[in-house]
């Protein structure tokens, strides 16, 4: 969608469509929904061991038998963007400034300005005109130096609006649109929208804002310690991958480990596991900057856009993502 018009610019076709196409659900979820499945995996599972509240302040075997009692064969670093294990593999912890931000909100169920219905509880009247957002869908509305996307965060529970913003210069703190009011932020940077995506962003409650930062390089393993998730490639949201990339790690991992204890036989599975891992993650993380570039495009290069886009079919658009949402890690059944 054209952030100033509201018009459409191009549909790509989810629910059963994908299911058919990619063989998965094209799915959103809110993350404390995503972390509580995972947990409830982990608790599950016989040969895992929670410990929540339990800072690692040194990824070293040391530390990590102080807390389990045991000694790891290896040490999955999993721990995010401030990563205690990639300060322990590279010598250096903090992820990088990127220039953009996010700044999230969130739309009440009953808030004026909301069409259609979650499609777990009524039908989809799709995108009408006679508000910016439709329930039901993932709406991706662009602009200059600006995009939002606005999701369902499930049956009764509003939309999420992310609004990112890019061209910041690389220090977070000295954004020009960098106030804590998170109303006059987006309200700035959204300015020449289209009035009733204005409107309704002025009546979402404010969830705040986040400085975006990446991970681009360094080693992801040295045979005691491994790296996976935003720890090793941190990346923008513009191809809304990074948590799924996290989880394609650990299920690719945990396929890639020998079945035995056996040192001699993890440094080359690890050594498999990045090299397949790291061109996956790359070819993503071009997407995600070619999605920046098309979403935040004005003059000429929107036009551009916008023409290319009206010019493919939806069955057109969907064959960009196979590669991405149809993708089957090794291990998987077909
Ligand atoms: C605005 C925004 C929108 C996004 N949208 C999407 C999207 O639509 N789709 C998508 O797939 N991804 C999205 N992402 C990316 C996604 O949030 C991350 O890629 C994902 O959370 C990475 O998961 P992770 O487990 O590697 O790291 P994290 O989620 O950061 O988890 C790291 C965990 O490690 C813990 N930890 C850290 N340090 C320590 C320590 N020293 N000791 C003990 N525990 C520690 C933390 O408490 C945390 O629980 C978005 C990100 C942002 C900022």
């Amino acid at each position: 969608v054209d952030g100033r018009s509201l018009r459409t610019l191009a549909r790509v076709p989810a629910g059963a469509a994908a299911r058919e196409r990619w063989k998965a659900p094209y799915a959103v979820i809110p993350r404390a929904a995503l972390q509580l499945t995972l947990a409830d995996a982990v608790r599950a599972h016989p040969a895992c061991r929670l410990h929540l509240d339990t800072e690692i302040r040194e990824a070293t075997p040391l530390s990590i038998i102080g807390i389990t009692g045991l000694h790891p064969l290896l040490i999955i670093g999993a721990d995010g963007i401030r990563s205690k294990v990639r300060l322990a593999l590279n010598g250096h912890g903090q992820a990088q400034q990127s220039g953009n931000v996010a700044w999230r909100l969130r739309l009440p169920p009953h808030a004026s300005g909301l069409t259609g219905s979650h499609p777990l509880s009524g039908p989809n009247p799709g995108f009408d005109g006679s508000g910016p957002f439709d329930a039901s869908l993932v709406t991706a509305c662009l602009g200059r130096k600006a995009h939002l996307i606005a999701y369902p965060l499930g049956a009764g529970g509003g939309l999420n609006l992310v609004v990112v913003g890019s061209g910041f210069g690389q220090d977070g703190s000295t954004l020009q649109t960098g106030d804590r009011d998170v109303h006059k932020a987006v309200s700035t940077l959204l300015a020449g929208w289209h009035p009733h995506i204005r409107a309704t962003l002025d009546r979402a409650e404010t969830l705040g804002r986040w400085p975006l930062v990446e991970v681009a390089d360094g080693a992801w393993h040295d045979g005691t310690r491994i790296l996976i998730g935003d720890a090793a490639h941190a990346m923008m949201p513009f191809a809304a991958q990074g948590a799924a990339m996290a989880i394609e790690d650990a299920y690719e991992l945990a396929d890639a480990l020998p079945a035995t204890e056996d040192a001699a036989r993890l440094v080359p599975a690890l050594d498999r596991f990045v090299m397949h891992r790291k061109a996956r993650v790359a070819r993503v993380r071009s997407r995600g900057a070619f999605n920046r570039f098309a979403y935040h495009a004005s003059g000429p290069v929107r036009l551009g856009r916008d023409l290319v886009l009206s010019l493919r079919t939806p069955e057109a658009l969907s064959g960009d993502f196979d590669w991405l949402y149809g993708y089957r890690s090794p291990g998987l059944p077909a």
